[in-house]
């Protein structure tokens, strides 16, 4: 049995978690939280990362610090996770769906502009597959129309747009670590912060509305409650498991890349007999083997490719149903423009298993499955 996902996990975790433990240093931003965003601030050179709970969570904080306020629009993708547009309509907004891209199942950054209105806040571009959005055309209507970015780079850890980290691009950008992205930590996330500015606000409504942050460098000599917040801050053990995975993280997204280009090798005689469809990598863009997708003709067919995995022992799985058909959807948001492709592209996607432990005998056996379906 081939399964869909693994979580990811570094031996090294047991140590780090059991430090933890023994020290009596369990609750949030200890040595292992500090680590780990240190790493990524480090590595994607943004000005701030910090740990949270979820990715829901990171976008959640952002939503807070860019201010969104009830009766404000949020242009997103209708093709994505609930959290997207759940973090804004807790806020009151209205989530507004643009139609996506066929090559890359990202918002069709031509659809923005038109979706603008006086009550339009902000853009959240999801970055499906690790694969980025069009940023430039992205930041620029921003930037014309006064607009707040929040990158929603749930799957985008390690993956660049033009040289520059995914998350890193927009005011905010959001990361997840849940246990089916490439670096984990059970649940958490984190927010990246572009901009100096907003660094203090961020740290202290992710501190319950205090500004204990300060006081814990020792630039205040008491700490109190100075704005709204709740409690973003992840366990550090939960980090300690992540920061495993950050010390090997350039050998995990290699082993991912691996699987990703064998997939993609395999498969591509069939993608040019017409039998399938595979994922796009536009100029510009690095990925990071997240994921690995095929599309089928129509939804029948898709069924029928799912099921014949199944036969053969193998997890393969579809997402997502379109936000804007969904019940809260309906009820919360609307979508701008035509459906041409969001949902129709979404009935024919398939994700195949992909994960830090998968083998290219497996990636091999699976191919060998997917050929035996198409004769
Ligand atoms: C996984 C995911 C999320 C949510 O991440 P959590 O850490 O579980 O909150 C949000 N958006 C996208 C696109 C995701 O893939």
């Amino acid at each position: 049995m081939i399964k869909f996902n693994v979580p990811p996990y570094e031996e090294k975790a047991m140590d780090y978690i059991k430090e933890c433990v023994e020290n009596q240093k369990i609750c949030g931003d200890g040595e292992y939280t500090k680590k780990c965003n240190a790493w990524f601030e480090e590595r994607t050179g943004t000005k701030k990362c910090l740990l949270t709970t979820s990715c829901t969570h990171a976008t959640e904080l952002a939503a807070l610090l860019a201010d969104i306020q009830p009766g404000d629009e949020v242009i997103m993708p209708s093709f994505t996770f609930v959290s997207t547009a759940d973090a804004f309509v807790l806020r009151g907004a209205v989530p507004v769906f643009v139609d996506i891209r066929p090559d890359t199942m990202n918002i069709d950054e031509k659809l923005i502009e038109d979706a603008i209105t006086e009550k339009t806040k902000a853009i959240v571009p999801v970055h499906y597959a690790g694969v980025a959005c069009e940023m430039d055309t992205i930041m620029d209507i921003a930037k014309r129309h006064n607009l707040k970015v929040i990158e929603d780079a749930a799957q985008g850890v390690l993956s660049t747009y033009k040289g520059k980290a995914l998350g890193t691009i927009g005011d905010f950008g959001a990361y997840s670590f849940h246990e089916t992205k490439n670096y984990s930590m059970g649940e958490g996330g984190a927010l990246l912060i572009r901009d100096e500015e907003n660094i203090e606000d961020a740290e202290i409504i992710r501190e319950k509305g205090t500004n204990r942050s300060k006081f814990y460098r020792g630039q205040i000599d008491k700490y109190t409650w100075v704005n709204f917040g709740s409690s973003y801050l992840p366990s550090d053990m939960n980090a300690a498991y992540l920061y495993a995975q950050l010390e090997k993280a350039d050998e995990i997204n290699n082993v991912r890349l691996a699987n990703w280009n064998r997939y993609y090798e395999r498969l591509l005689p069939l993608k040019e007999a017409g039998k399938l469809e595979l994922p796009t990598v536009p100029d510009g863009c690095v990925h990071n083997g997240h994921m690995f997708y095929v599309k089928l003709r129509d939804l029948e067919e898709r069924t029928a490719f799912i099921k014949h995995l199944g036969a053969n022992d193998i997890m393969s799985v579809f997402h997502y149903i379109p936000l804007h058909t969904a019940p809260a959807g309906q009820k919360f948001g609307r979508f701008h423009g035509k459906d041409v492709y969001t949902t129709k592209e979404s009935e024919r996607l398939a994700r195949l298993p992909m994960y830090y432990k998968l083998t290219l005998n497996e990636v091999d056996h699976i191919c060998d499955v997917i050929e035996e379906f198409f004769k």
